[in-house]
């Protein structure tokens, strides 16, 4: 059996480790070198492999100083990011020593490249900023939220039990749009209220699972929303990928 571990990390992050009963480390995405080397020393575990969502600081600051501190270790992700040593485009099937198989999946959308890797076995998805409990990430401008619902939709076919282990700590904000989004959705409610006392004890709300979020995330929810969201913004009734662009551009505006 595998660890699954969100180390917390800047104000918002989680760095997540798979642990082996080796103690052998996949690290998915390295935004914190120091975070990272520190705790696998205090607990003795050993790194072998590093899996990268997509480009951003938070994710790939720490590449440059652990290529060259352990320059052994393979570091998987998209061709366009500094640092990869193994080229992947989503589709692939890696088999890791220790682990067994992930599924990597392309999840573009919250940038123009963007990975997730689904471990087979015990049904983890790493979905770095394309999917968060109750929301997914914002469309940066090399981007695009068509692509962003096409990958929203290709995650929703993984199994329901599907543990969904987003990057971010934003649950109680996304959860607080979703309530104006569906008012009346009871599973929300309770949801928001189990998420509340998490974070009241310094918890963290995530892994969520695939289940969870198709009650309760509006963006895994855009077949049921389109006169929700056409009301809102004053839309003609819209298909299930407007509604999604729609609410993604209104989330902004709801948050600025
Ligand atoms: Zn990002």
């Amino acid at each position: 059996m595998l660890s699954n571990i969100a180390l917390p990390m800047f104000d918002d992050n989680y760095l997540w480790l798979l642990v082996s009963p080796q103690k052998s480390v996949i690290a998915i995405d390295v935004g914190d070198y120091a975070l990272l080397i520190n705790y696998l020393q205090a607990h003795q575990l050993t790194l072998t492999t590093v899996l990268i969502t997509h480009r951003h600081h938070d994710h790939t600051n720490g590449l440059a100083e652990l290529r060259a501190t352990h320059p052994q270790i393979p570091v998987y992700g998209h061709h366009s990011i500094a640092h990869i040593t193994h080229t992947l485009a989503g589709g692939e099937i890696l088999n890791i020593k220790d682990f067994g198989r992930f599924l990597v999946l392309d999840t573009k959308g919250h940038t123009q490249y963007h990975l997730a890797y689904y471990h087979l076995q015990q049904k983890l998805l790493y979905c770095g900023d394309s999917l968060f409990s109750g929301g997914c990430g914002r469309i940066f401008p090399d981007g695009s939220a068509e692509n962003a619902y096409h990958s929203l939709q290709k995650i929703s076919l993984l199994p329901q039990e599907t543990q969904v282990c987003g990057s971010h700590e934003y649950t109680l904000d996304n959860l607080a749009f979703a309530q104006h989004i569906e008012p009346n959705n009871q599973a929300l409610t309770v949801y928001q209220q189990h998420c509340q006392q998490l974070r009241q004890q310094n918890l963290a709300t995530l892994p969520s699972t695939l289940r969870t979020e198709k009650r309760i995330n509006p963006f895994l929810r855009c077949h049921l929303l389109g006169a929700r969201v056409a009301d809102l913004t004053q839309q003609p009734v819209l298909t299930p990928i407007q509604t999604f662009c729609t609410l993604r551009r209104y989330k902004g505006q709801w948050n600025a």
